[in-house]
């Protein structure tokens, strides 16, 4: 398993629904729990490994035993007031800034068995949640991020391009 990092294509682009969680499925997303664990993450969408579909792996505190996969998730309830805060990305090394969030969210899913699920989460776990589901649908962070922030982080993302496209050209035969 590997990262997909800022500008790769899969991340830029909406993911597809799961119509029927296989054990395909189960097997990748649960490698991506300790995946996640190892790169330090709190939470990891499919397509930042690669894997275009409806999928997230998201842990309250880090850890993999507090770690949830959620399949096709939605947000059906956003509440608390918004709030800005700094995020980060593990496929924007190095990359952080203030985003504007709902404080409280209700998540509809289904879980590995397929079974409906519903969960509530609030401050930074909602925040998590927010994040990781607009990765399914293609939206990154830094395009919610405050204009000074956008600002601050241009080079540094002019930087991830550049070696994006270094990398690319080193791989084409
Ligand atoms: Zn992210």
């Amino acid at each position: 398993m590997k990262l997909a990092l800022y500008p790769d294509p899969v991340l830029l682009c909406p993911a597809e629904p799961i119509a029927q969680v296989t054990q395909e499925i189960r097997d990748r997303a649960e490698e991506m729990v300790p995946f996640m664990a190892l790169e330090e993450g709190i939470g990891l969408a499919a397509p930042q490994v690669s894997w275009g579909v409806r999928l997230l792996v998201a842990s309250e505190d880090g850890s993999s035993d507090q770690a949830r996969v959620l399949v096709n998730p939605e947000v059906v309830w956003k509440g608390g007031g918004n709030e800005w805060g700094e995020e980060g990305c593990l496929s924007f090394p190095g990359i952080y800034g203030e985003v504007l969030r709902a404080l409280q969210v209700r998540v509809r899913a289904q879980d590995l068995d397929g079974n409906d699920v519903e969960l509530e989460a609030e401050d930074m776990f909602a925040r998590v949640l927010q994040h990781e589901i607009d990765h399914l649908d293609g939206v990154l962070f830094v395009t919610r991020m405050r204009p000074a922030d956008k600002i601050a982080n241009k080079q540094k993302l002019d930087e991830l391009v550049s070696r994006y496209e270094a990398r690319r050209a080193s791989t084409e035969p």
